[in-house]
């Protein structure tokens, strides 16, 4: 089959590879969509990933083609997005069903051959299924929505409350429609790119500031009658989003972190200074969650099939795999308003 091989940092190459092998309790899935995540452009350029070669590729979703032994048949012609987390199934956090804090865990993309190919090997306990009715690019972002729908479960929103988002990039654009799902009465997105403005306007989001202005505080404080909002989710990563973070933030307000650091995080003293005399609760969050009792993925699945969520939009270019610097490109060019590109093999089904 083909695939994009990741061969060293900055060595990514499309060929031939051999076609995966199907273990018991596994099925073969035909890759009919992969986003490009924005940590798969240091994984591809700058930082590398755990070993090479590895083929990249978490976002993903396809058709079950063959099963293993062990597998039931009947999911064959089925459609599935992937929980792209192998856990290793026996450390607490496992025990606990919190796969994502798992101490020896596995990983499509990353620790192991992803979706950046033609075919791939799944365990069957990582198959979310969905209908024909969700196309195959939506399914695939089904991982950026568990992770944004995780971090907005984390911000424990109530129905009238006041929310303020970091970030324009995917996830933060799906953290804000969950939080209208989930009840917010206004839904606030700070960013710095005005496409990015009147897109989240065009997606249903209240109302955004300009974090690039001096005066985002200020802004922020007219939006929400001078008290701050009730709960921010920080979509970004840097310090300085971090601390808009928590200066944003309401007295007794919630704060989640969530976006990925690029380097080290300094606060100043009179930021630290506001999480303990306004009493802030903040809390991380990482990837999302797949227990029986909470699955981000089920949730996202149900909120798609009955049309409560709609993102599809939010994939901006679809590319095939042989032209895979034109959509990397696309993703680094900051001349090019983007948010999901996405792998899609020549002909791929809708
Ligand atoms: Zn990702
Ligand atoms: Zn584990």
């Amino acid at each position: 089959m083909k695939a994009l091989v990741l061969e060293d940092i900055g060595k990514l190459e499309y060929k031939d590879v051999p076609d995966p092998s199907v273990g018991s309790g596994e099925v073969l899935l035909k890759v009919q969509a992969c986003g490009i995540c924005s940590s798969d452009i240091p994984r591809i350029f700058t930082t590398g990933t755990y070993h090479f070669p590895t083929v990249p590729g978490h976002e993903f979703a396809g058709e079950i083609i063959a099963c293993g032994p062990g597998v039931d048949k009947g999911l064959i012609g089925r459609r599935a997005a992937v929980f792209p987390l192998l856990p290793c199934g026996k450390c607490d956090s496992c025990r606990e069903e919190e796969y994502a804090r798992c101490s020896d865990y596995n990983y499509f993309g990353s620790r192991c051959d992803g979706a950046f190919a033609e075919y791939i090997a799944v365990p069957v306990w990582n198959l979310v299924l969905c209908s024909d009715r969700i196309p195959y690019s939506t399914a695939a972002l089904c991982e950026p929505a568990s992770v944004a729908k995780h971090c907005v479960d984390a911000g424990k929103i109530r129905v009238g409350e006041t929310v303020a988002v970091i970030g324009t990039g995917t996830i933060g654009l799906l953290a804000a429609l969950w939080a209208k799902i989930q009840g917010a009465e206004k839904v606030i997105t700070v960013g710095r790119s005005d496409k990015c403005f009147a897109f989240a306007k065009s997606l249903g989001i209240d109302c955004t500031i300009d974090s690039s202005r001096d005066d985002s505080l200020n802004q922020l404080l007219n939006l929400t009658q001078g008290r701050g909002a009730d709960v921010v989710l920080e979509c970004v990563g840097r310090p300085e989003a971090i601390s808009n973070a928590i200066l944003y933030a309401k007295k007794g307000g919630r704060v989640v972190l969530t976006g990925n650091p690029y380097g080290d995080i300094c606060l100043n003293k009179d930021v630290y200074w506001k999480i303990l005399r306004n009493e802030l609760t903040v809390t991380g969050t990482w990837n999302s969650s797949y227990k029986s009792s909470v699955n981000n993925w089920r949730e996202t699945v149900e909120a798609l099939e009955t049309g409560r969520l709609h993102i599809d939009r939010l994939i901006t270019h679809k590319f095939p795999l042989e032209r895979y610097k034109e959509a990397l490109d696309t993703v680094r060019n900051p001349g090019i308003f983007s948010l999901k590109v996405m792998f899609e093999p020549e002909g791929g089904k809708v």
